[in-house]
């Protein structure tokens, strides 16, 4: 018997066999059931996402030889001649190479008064009807609206803003999704093993990965790979085959990034670059890569219907997510989609995502949580007030919203962090202990914008009971420029932070 290949040998022949698109296998079903099949379908979706497949399925339903029914029989002739392609009374055509007036009449208007060879229906399934010109979809509404009993039409389209909307308000429109990693690797073991080939999970999950959502992709890449290596196949084999980034390293990769290891992420980026990798593909999984780490830090690691990789790579998902803040990993994010957009054009990629990379690592490690700053800030107005009590005795303790906060300008010169704000905790520049309460308060008054760069403050009055603090937070958080924001939300628990930025 010929070789079949295997997108072919393994398309589905039966609604139970269809993997993923739930949602259409069920209206379709329905519809057979009760008797409420409309005149025209419309199949949107991308590539490999089974629309002929369904089309071919939904052809057989009505016309077995025991249809309509939603289990065709797949071996009387009516079911054999549709799977083949062959049948008089299902009609195939390719919208691409048949889209003018003229084909519309002589393939589908001329004979749809025929009556059906052998089964129910004559079913007439366009692909890729976008494609039709104006003056062919025109030809076509008056019949597509009031077709004769024994005709159905399918449309299928992977640009359905194309099809004019005149057709699909004449059809029932199903959107098929692009399947996911899991759905379209569960798909390649069962044939893997079906067929004698020995594959490991990453392999597998190589595959998934670069398939993109679509079934066929990913088993004409099955098919290659099989061509390429016989029937043992490891995950060095798809990445060398398809010039993919093997899981380990985009996963040390991220590390890197996360750590701020400059050294390390250039000494990944050479050796990707002179093993031809693909850099823009390697961009798109580090994205997917730390968008699992967001998830993760936001739902969980347990997370199986959110995150979509094997099961042997959550741990490293989940250890990742310990080490970073929300917000580092979005920065990185942000920069790396922005990084695969640029790569596209980009004549020097090795270049561009070293320095992108480098950016990402800054970023990452020089970031401090939201959250965490907002906590910090609160921690400190709280002691502001507790302090103020102390010190003036019998003065009343100062509302939270009476203290004020002073942010060095320069980042580079602070030297600690100073968590707690006792009286003399708090060391200059220098290293000297602090003055006493009353000079702050007099240094405060009397200060010069200009006189001292480090300790700038607005003119908001301060009570008299109310020691001006510095704030002294670590070089991290100066980096951010959203510790503006995050003072503002405090809602007034501090009246007044000038930020030099
Ligand atoms: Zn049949």
């Amino acid at each position: 018997m010929a070789y079949e290949v295997i997108a072919r040998k393994w398309r589905p022949q039966t609604f139970e066999s269809v993997v993923g698109q739930e949602h259409v296998v069920r209206t379709m079903r329905n519809a057979i059931e009760s008797g409420r099949i409309a005149q025209a379908y419309l199949l949107c979706g991308p590539r490999g996402t089974g629309k002929t497949t369904l089309a071919r399925i939904f052809a057989k339903s009505l016309n077995c030889k025991y249809g309509p029914t939603v289990t065709p029989c797949c071996k009387c002739d009516n079911c054999t001649e549709i799977e083949r392609g062959s049948s008089l009374d299902v009609v195939e055509i390719d919208g691409a190479s048949n889209n003018s007036v003229d084909d519309v009449h002589e393939k589908i208007l001329n004979s749809v008064n025929f009556m059906p060879a052998s089964g129910k229906f004559r079913i007439f399934y366009i692909d890729e009807v976008h494609m039709l010109s104006a003056a062919a979809f025109n030809a076509l509404l008056k019949t597509l609206e009031e077709p004769p009993p024994h005709v159905k039409f399918i449309f299928a389209t992977t640009e359905p803003d194309k099809v004019i909307g005149t057709i699909v308000s004449r059809c029932q429109r199903f959107d098929l999704r692009r399947l996911t990693i899991s759905e379209i690797a569960g798909q390649l073991r069962k044939i893997s093993e079906s067929e004698g080939i020995e594959i490991s999970d990453d392999a597998v999950f190589a595959l998934a990965r670069m398939a993109d959502g679509g079934m066929r992709d990913a088993e004409s890449a099955l098919d290659q790979i099989i061509s390429f290596t016989g029937s043992k196949i490891a995950e060095e084999d798809v990445l060398g085959v398809f010039g993919l980034v093997s899981r380990d390293t985009i996963e040390k990769l991220a590390e890197s990034i996360l750590r701020g290891d400059i050294v390390s992420i250039l000494g990944y980026i050479r050796d990707l670059d002179n093993s031809g990798k693909d850099l823009r593909r390697l961009a798109i999984e580090l994205i997917e890569h730390f968008r699992n780490v967001l998830v993760c830090i936001h739902l969980g690691g347990d997370s199986p219907s959110f995150i979509d990789i094997a099961q042997n790579r959550r741990e490293t998902i989940k250890n990742q997510a310990a080490i970073a803040g929300a917000a580092a990993v979005l920065s990185v994010m942000e920069q790396l989609i922005e990084l695969e957009n640029r790569l596209r054009l980009s004549l020097s990629p090795r270049t561009l995502t070293e320095t992108v990379l480098i950016r990402c690592a800054k970023s990452a490690s020089g970031l401090v949580d939201l959250e965490e700053i907002l906590k910090r800030l609160n921690e400190l107005s709280t002691s502001i007030s507790c302090e103020s009590a102390e010190s003036s005795g019998t003065a009343p303790v100062p509302r939270p919203e009476e203290a004020a906060v002073t942010l060095p300008t320069e980042p580079n010169t602070i030297k600690e962090q100073t968590g707690d704000f006792q009286d003399n905790g708090i060391e200059d520049d220098d290293g000297s202990a602090d003055a006493p309460d009353s000079d702050y308060v007099n240094d405060y008054e009397s200060e010069d914008e200009n006189a001292d760069p480090d300790c700038k403050t607005s003119g908001i009055a301060v009570p008299e009971t109310v020691p001006p603090v510095r704030f002294r937070p670590n070089s991290e958080i100066i980096h951010e420029p959203s510790v503006e924001k995050a003072v503002k939300m405090l809602n007034g628990k501090i009246i007044d932070i000038t930020h030099p930025r």
